[in-house]
């Protein structure tokens, strides 16, 4: 699950890592508001307007309605923080990560505008060739991480966290001697990487980014950036933060799959998948691509599904306007395959089915399944092997 960069900075700040001081707003009037807070507080005049969205690059991006402003907008005075406000909510904002398509902006987070000194790089993530969590600093800040991963690995300073002590102060030491800091900021940032590596492990995170980490010109050390992704299996012991989910920002089938306890993932291709079992799904997948085709979606119904749950998967595939064709391969191992083909038929009826739809069937009660489909009459081409479904279905969906 991901969560918005004021939410971050929110869980981030409540657990001792320091952030500028800042304050979400919905509203051009809220944005104003916020801005005359955080002048007074400060007392500088200058803030940052900043559109939060699932996605980042939003500094470089551009509003597709709006193409001279920036997702992130440094201003003068409350005034201005208005103006700019009305300027960003309910336009598009389109960068690097959110596709052509773009997202519309419905919130902002106004900031008190910082004196940056040096950008650095800070994440956490699990790296899962050592199974340890990593510390990852960079003195290449405001940078994609992943073209200095590319072009300059040496540049990327990495600790692997021990899970039963944390980070150890030597370690603490090593990061911030690496990236070259010194006096106030050497001093600041020892606890800001006990704090950081504390949230994300006490957060049960998949991912904490820090791009970038300020040190401002008073030697100040601040996260100015946030972006905190969490273990969707942990989310039942962090209610707190389940309860910022923004389903503004989440795929409206992925959500539906999650009520069913589907595991669907969205893709960009034609051909609908239902399957049971994640192996399955993806060798499905790899096949459908061998013979040209490109799969629409990742679905493992998984093994003990009822009829209802096949009806909502097939639902749920069959609302996607880009599917040509749906191809249903099932290996009925502690999935029947009668079942499978009850909650077929019962979705093709409720729903209509207007696109070609191919059904392997093997394993338990394959027999029974393959005889319903066929006594179901509807338009079903049924294949014997997984081979001869994938063809059919890259042939029908053309
Ligand atoms: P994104 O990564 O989506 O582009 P960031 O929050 O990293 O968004 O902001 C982009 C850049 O804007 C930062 O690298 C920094 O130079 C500048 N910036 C962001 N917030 C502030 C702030 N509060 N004060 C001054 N500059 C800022
Ligand atoms: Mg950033």
């Amino acid at each position: 699950m991901k969560i918005h960069e004021y939410q971050a900075k929110d869980l981030l700040a409540a657990r001792g890592v320091a952030v500028p001081k800042s304050k979400v707003a919905f509203s051009p009037v809220e944005a104003r508001a916020a801005a005359e807070e955080i002048i007074e507080a400060t007392g500088n005049e200058v803030v940052v307007v900043k559109a939060q969205i699932h996605a980042g690059g939003r500094g470089k991006g551009r509003f597709k309605e709006d193409p001279e402003l920036g997702g992130v907008k440094v201003v003068k005075g409350a005034e201005e923080a208005e103006a700019i406000a009305k300027r960003m909510l309910g336009k598009t904002l389109v960068t690097v990560q959110t596709g052509p398509e773009g997202k519309v902006v419905k919130r902002l987070l106004v900031e008190q505008g910082v004196d940056i000194d040096r950008e650095l790089y800070l994440g956490m993530t699990l790296d899962r060739a050592i199974g340890r969590n990593v510390l990852m600093a960079s003195t290449e800040g405001g940078m994609e991480i992943e073209e200095v991963a590319a072009k300059t690995p040496e540049k990327i300073l990495k600790e692997a966290i021990d899970p039963a002590v944390g980070l150890v102060p030597f370690q603490g030491r090593k990061v911030a001697f690496g990236l070259g800091l010194s006096g106030t900021a050497y001093k600041k940032m020892l606890p800001f990487l006990s704090a950081l590596v504390r949230a994300y492990e006490d957060l049960d995170c998949s991912l904490l980014e820090i791009n970038p980490l300020v040190v401002t010109k008073q030697g100040e050390v601040l996260a100015l950036d946030a972006k905190a992704n969490f273990d969707d299996n942990a989310l039942y012991r962090h209610k707190d933060v389940e309860d910022l989910r923004d389903p503004d920002e989440e795929n409206a089938a992925e959500l539906e799959a999650k009520s069913w306890d589907l595991s669907y993932v969205d893709l960009d291709g034609n051909i609908g998948c239902m399957v049971n079992g994640a192996g399955l799904a993806m060798a499905t997948m790899d096949i459908i691509q061998y013979f040209g085709g490109k799969p629409a979606n990742f679905l493992d119904v998984g093994g003990g599904a009822n009829a209802e749950k096949v009806a909502a998967a097939f639902k749920i595939i069959t609302r996607d306007p880009n599917v040509k064709a749906i191809l249903v391969n099932i290996f009925g191992g502690i999935m029947r395959c009668d079942v499978i083909a009850e909650g077929v038929i019962n979705a093709v009826k409720e729903v209509g089915l207007s696109v070609p739809l191919v059904v392997r069937l093997e394993g338990t009660n394959v027999a029974q399944g393959k005889k319903m489909l066929e006594e179901s009459g509807l338009p079903i081409t049924t294949a014997a092997s997984l081979k001869e479904a994938a063809q059919r279905a890259v042939e029908l969906a053309k």
